[in-house]
């Protein structure tokens, strides 16, 4: 079995990934599979090596080691495109030649009447092929639910009609988040996607282009986001959010794994465990199902 962490290099590591990137180790390690480390580095904008250098290190400092990788998704755009053009060839996916403006005027219109404010896929059935500022769409099921047994959250459906043609080029020629993330979790035969319950939403979309090409689908556990001690999301003035400033104030890296590991997770009510001991008795099975709660302070006592 492979897990992967595929963090976008556009911060440093803070403690929602950090926890992901953990979360991910400790259930390879659990099963004696590997984990894959992927740099999902497509926003060139805002992607910088100096942050997946020190995405890196902080991975280092808390001991998780990656077992294949680092990929980085911009050295992939060939073989995304072949799968775009597989889509093409086998009528899954199709030329849109509607310009933003017009895209936004049909949301729009559906909102007006009272419908979820969607692409109507005026270009499904015209058979376009490439123009300046096309784009290329995943005919999406009209009917139907797609249905996953969540690792963590059970079984979740979704009602295909509530999906609309996914944009999976985009008009300057590179792939969107959904095409990457699953051509690459083939390519790297992932088995589980572990990651935050804020891509819940995304897996549907996903495994409908896993099916369309052709892969078998890995499992998936969305884990419930970290929230402050207030109760709302997680964010710097609930303290540190890089991981490494925690180094830089003193703490242990064992420290640090524990207080990850148990945000979310818990086997009993030991709260103290060696990486050893982690690494023995993790599963998503004792991953809750409610948000965690991040407290600087419980920190600190450990
Ligand atoms: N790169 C995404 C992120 O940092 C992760 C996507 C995924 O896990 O599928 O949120």
């Amino acid at each position: 079995m492979r897990t992967r962490f595929p963090p976008s290099p556009t911060g440093a590591l803070h403690l929602g990934g950090a926890r992901t990137a953990l979360f991910n180790w400790l259930f390879a390690r659990n099963l004696g599979g590997e984990l894959v480390f992927r740099l999902e580095d497509t926003d060139r904008k805002r992607s910088k090596e100096e942050y997946t250098q020190s995405i890196i290190q902080a991975m280092d400092w808390l001991g998780m080691s990656y077992d294949d990788g680092p990929y980085y998704q911009t050295k992939r755009f060939d073989r995304y495109r072949q799968a775009i053009d597989q889509l093409l060839a086998e009528g899954k996916a199709y030329w849109c030649h509607c310009t933003p403006e017009e895209v936004d005027a049909k949301r729009e219109q559906a909102k007006k009447e009272g419908k979820k404010p969607m692409y109507d896929s005026t270009c499904r059935e015209k058979n376009l092929g490439p123009a300046p500022g096309a784009v290329v769409r995943f005919k999406s099921p009209k009917s139907g639910q797609t249905v996953f047994k969540d690792l963590v959250k059970g079984v979740i459906s979704w009602d295909n009609k509530e999906l609309d043609d996914l944009v999976i080029l985009r008009s300057d020629g590179t792939p969107t988040y959904h095409l990457a993330v699953v051509v690459d979790d083939i390519d790297m035969k992932v088995s589980h996607v572990i990651r935050g319950d804020d891509h819940v939403a995304n897996t549907p979309r996903q495994i409908l282009l896993f099916e369309a090409l052709g892969a078998p689908l890995p499992q998936f556990g969305h884990v419930p986001m970290i929230l402050g001690p207030d109760k709302t999301r997680l964010s710097k003035r609930h303290g540190a959010t890089s991981v490494m400033e925690y180094k830089t104030q003193g703490f242990l890296p064992e420290a640090m794994v524990n207080m990850l590991a148990r945000l979310g997770w818990s086997h009993g009510d030991q709260e103290i465990f060696s990486v050893e001991e982690l690494i023995k008795y993790f599963g998503l099975e004792h991953v809750g199902k409610s948000a965690a709660v991040f407290d600087m302070d419980k920190l600190i006592h450990i």
